[in-house]
């Protein structure tokens, strides 16, 4: 018998997913029927996007596991009727592609590449950026992404720290945790890059106080999450000199709508939640292999822990 895997995100993801998740559950030697409708009480395996019209999980029944297309879950991982294992998007493209976006806007900010390029005072010789290893850098969030992106700013050479919930010990990485450890770090954070996830705990946790610690000028960079940052704080701290610049690429309200203060502040860097998109071949590999899993009575990977939220 097949195992029924219902694709709830939205429709116009199918046409990219039919036929690259089809053969990547096929390739993992589970027979398996995707489909967009299938009876609720029929459904093995649900792969999902937080955007998706489904959101009562009582009548799955049957269903095994949640299969989450985005590494964030802040908009399903509180649902009161998934009680089945959810599981979130870890896939080395999306940790390839998240590497390469903050690294290239890391050192955007430490060449001041924007400075030269304009240079309206036609100034040549100007002082230059000080080389990597004198650039303190840290990362917010040493998971996946957090802890990819800190070893390959580590490999360009700059001078790089880390801070997570949990101690970590990262090979050349200076590792901070806790409330004590957010202090520490933020007092190093020339460069700070936000790769947290959206809980009750990070919320707002980038505010007056938090921006108040980092050294005067530096610059925020936030792939992680809208609500991280205290908007009304980072355009205080911004307009104060005390951030130079930030760059934003997830926010509270996606589309950010056209009359909100950061479109036309000078400081900061608009991306529209481009970081790092899902890839359907490579994400197909990860759903693949936990429908694997699961049909092996194997335990699945990237489950999320719901009572931490992520
Ligand atoms: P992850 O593997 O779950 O890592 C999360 C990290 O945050 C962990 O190091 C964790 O600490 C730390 N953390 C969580 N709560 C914390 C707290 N209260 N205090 C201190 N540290 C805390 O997640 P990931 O795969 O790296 O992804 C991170 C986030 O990136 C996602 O949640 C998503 O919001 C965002 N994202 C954005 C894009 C984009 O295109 N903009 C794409 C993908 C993902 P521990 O290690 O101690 O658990």
């Amino acid at each position: 018998m097949p195992v029924n895997v219902l694709f709830a995100a939205t429709d116009a993801l199918w046409p990219d997913y039919e036929t690259v998740l089809q053969d990547a559950v096929q390739a993992a030697g589970v027979e398996a029927n995707l489909s967009r409708d299938i009876a609720p009480q029929d459904v093995d395996y649900i792969v999902y996007a937080p955007d998706s019209a489904l959101r009562d999980f009582t009548p799955y029944t049957r269903a095994k596991a949640v299969l989450n297309l985005w590494a964030g879950v802040e908009k399903i991982a509180g649902n009161p009727t998934l009680t089945i294992p959810l599981c979130r998007m870890v896939d080395p493209a999306m940790t390839q592609g998240m590497v390469e976006w903050v690294t290239g806007h890391t050192l955007r900010h430490h060449l001041g590449i924007d400075a030269h390029i304009r240079n309206p005072e036609n100034l040549w010789h100007p002082l230059g950026p000080p080389v990597a290893w004198d650039r303190r850098v840290t990362l917010f969030g040493l998971g996946e992404l957090g802890r990819a992106c800190a070893t390959a700013l580590k490999g360009l050479g700059f001078d790089v720290a880390g801070w997570s919930r949990t101690a970590k010990s990262i090979d050349g990485i200076t590792t901070y945790s806790g409330s004590d450890g957010f202090a520490l770090a933020l007092a190093r954070s020339e460069i700070a890059i936000t790769l947290l996830p959206d809980t009750a705990a990070t919320t707002n946790l980038f505010d007056a106080a938090a921006f108040a610690q980092m050294p005067k000028g530096a610059v925020l960079i936030n792939p992680g999450r809208g609500p991280l940052i205290d908007d009304p704080a980072l355009l205080a701290a911004l307009d104060a000199g005390q951030l130079s610049h930030a760059t934003l690429d997830v926010f509270r309200v996606e589309p950010v709508p056209q009359d909100h203060p950061f479109w036309p502040h000078p400081n900061i860097t608009i991306t529209p939640h481009i970081a790092s998109e899902t890839r359907p071949y490579y994400a197909s590999q990860t759903v693949a292999e936990n429908i694997r899993r699961g049909e092996a009575g194997l335990p699945f990977l990237h489950v999320v822990d719901r009572s931490l939220g992520y």
